[in-house]
């Protein structure tokens, strides 16, 4: 028995946690699969009286690649990091990368993960070909779109609890080079940002925006949108990109260095300190993807009460005036952030339960302060509920089972699903538990 916990260092649960090579022994019995932990809040936690989590961490085999057509088929413990490092050489990536590398194949897929490129190639899944499965009966199968569509698609984005993925099988994308070519621009104000950031799409296969969220009246929702595409040949360089040097947090950092007085300060020097110019340049993709895994360990900076991370999606049509409610509200209440990234989405994908649908993604990461927190996290939620939106489930750990309910009117059909494979909901989490009603 241990204390486990997600990225964000908060809720801690102990539990024990089965970390085997073998995931088909490892799996036999346990409540739920786990990979790198880097989901933010509860997901990857069993439920509050414990039960064994299996880790899939050291299951890291590729089992097949067909270099002509570039389908991968590996163990769920493979990382995206290794992918990354074995494939990119190969002129192949993966179709969909979040913003950190250190994830697993099956977190990809229970989380249904998004990146930048959300608007043209949506979630993971949709990349996903099949999934080797233990189902909470014990039986393991092979399920795809054509054996056991509904198991699949509930897979998708289901956090885990329609079953364990053994083995992934997914599509990789071609790449003409490792590189990516980027530009970014700095933005005045809000209007400025999500315009900027839809004029982008248009044209951009990735796009991004920092955003600065303690900026008030004509300067609200100032920030950087950033662009890119993987570079041509012609245009990158010979070498391999290289790692990128890492920094490590060596302590907990104590809770005055992440107050409104410093984060206001790297806002201000941050946003500056891009300047009036575009930024035009060939990037290594490790920085561009993933410019937080240049330091180690960074979650620490919010020291041991941890931190939560809260991401919404507010529907198009009410895009404008709903994000202004948003930061209206995230100010009136004190929440600051030096994390603070928005992003369009694309259309809804195959997922029953995955995160994104057409509208803007807000994402912001909240230093964790007991019920001052809850209450923030209440209120920007009422702000998503109004507008039709919702939160992404694996950044999740303080919404309430009523707020989930009312943001989520697929929960029936997934749940429909869920309990068909699984009626006494053996496969369960602390998530779980926390929002969709699991007896604990
Ligand atoms: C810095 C940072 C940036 C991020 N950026 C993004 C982003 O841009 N886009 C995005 O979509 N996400 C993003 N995330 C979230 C992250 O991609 C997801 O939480 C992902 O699921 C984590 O993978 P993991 O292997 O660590 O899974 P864990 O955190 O260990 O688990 C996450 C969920 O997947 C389930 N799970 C894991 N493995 C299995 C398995 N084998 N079988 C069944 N269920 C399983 C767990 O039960 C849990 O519900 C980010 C996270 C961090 C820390």
């Amino acid at each position: 028995m241990r204390e486990l916990m997600g990225w964000g260092r908060y809720p801690r649960i102990r539990g024990e946690e089965r970390v085997s090579e073998d995931l088909v022994g490892s799996t036999r019995g346990a409540v739920l699969s786990r990979g790198l932990g880097r989901s933010y809040g509860d997901a990857s936690l069993p439920p509050l009286a414990g039960g064994v989590v299996a880790c899939t961490r050291l299951a890291n085999r590729v089992l097949s690649f067909d270099d002509e057509g570039g389908v991968l088929r590996a163990e769920a413990g493979f990382s995206l990091s290794e992918l990354n490092s074995i494939y990119w050489r190969r002129g192949w990536a993966s179709p969909v990368t979040p913003g950190t590398q250190y994830v697993t194949l099956g977190g990809m897929v229970a989380s249904d993960v998004h990146g930048k490129n959300h608007h043209v190639s949506g979630c993971f899944g949709e990349h996903v070909r099949a999934l080797k499965m233990r189902v909470a009966d014990g039986r393991i199968l092979e399920v795809d779109e054509r054996t056991e569509p509904d198991l699949f698609r509930a897979t998708l984005g289901g956090m885990g609890l329609t079953g364990h993925i053994l083995e992934v099988e997914a599509q990789l994308e071609r790449i003409p080079s490792p590189w990516i070519y980027g530009e970014s621009e700095r933005v005045d104000n809000l209007d400025q940002l999500i315009h900027g950031l839809r004029e982008a799409s248009a044209e951009w296969p990735m796009t991004v925006s920092w955003v600065d969220f303690l900026s008030r009246g004509r300067k609200m929702g100032r920030g950087i949108v950033t662009k890119g595409r993987w570079a041509e040949p012609h245009e990158a360089p010979e070498k391999f990109p290289a790692d990128p040097y890492r920094l490590a947090v060596p302590i907990d950092f104590p809770g005055w260095v992440l107050g409104r007085p410093s984060i206001r300060a790297f806002n201000e020097l941050y946003y500056r300190k891009h300047g009036r110019r575009v930024h035009r340049g060939i990037l290594n993709p490790n920085s561009f993807f993933y410019p937080l895994d240049a330091i180690r360990d960074w979650n620490r900076i919010y020291g041991a009460r941890g931190f939560t991370q809260y991401q919404c999606v507010l529907p198009h049509a009410d895009a404008g005036p709903s994000c202004r409610r948003f930061f209206d509200t995230l100010t009136e209440l004190g929440g600051a952030s030096f994390l603070g990234v928005i992003k369009d989405c694309g259309a809804e994908g195959k997922g029953m339960l995955s995160f994104p649908k057409l509208g803007i993604s807000i994402a912001l990461d909240i230093a964790m302060r007991g019920e001052q927190t809850r209450l923030l996290v209440s209120a920007l939620n009422k702000v998503v509920i109004e507008a039709g939106g919702r939160v992404y489930l694996t950044k999740d750990a303080l919404s309430t089972a009523a707020d989930f309910l009312a943001m989520e009117p697929r929960f029936e059909a997934w749940n429909a699903v869920r309990r068909k494979w699984d009626p006494e909901a053996t496969l369960r989490s602390a998530l779980s538990e926390r929002l969709m009603g699991d007896p604990s």
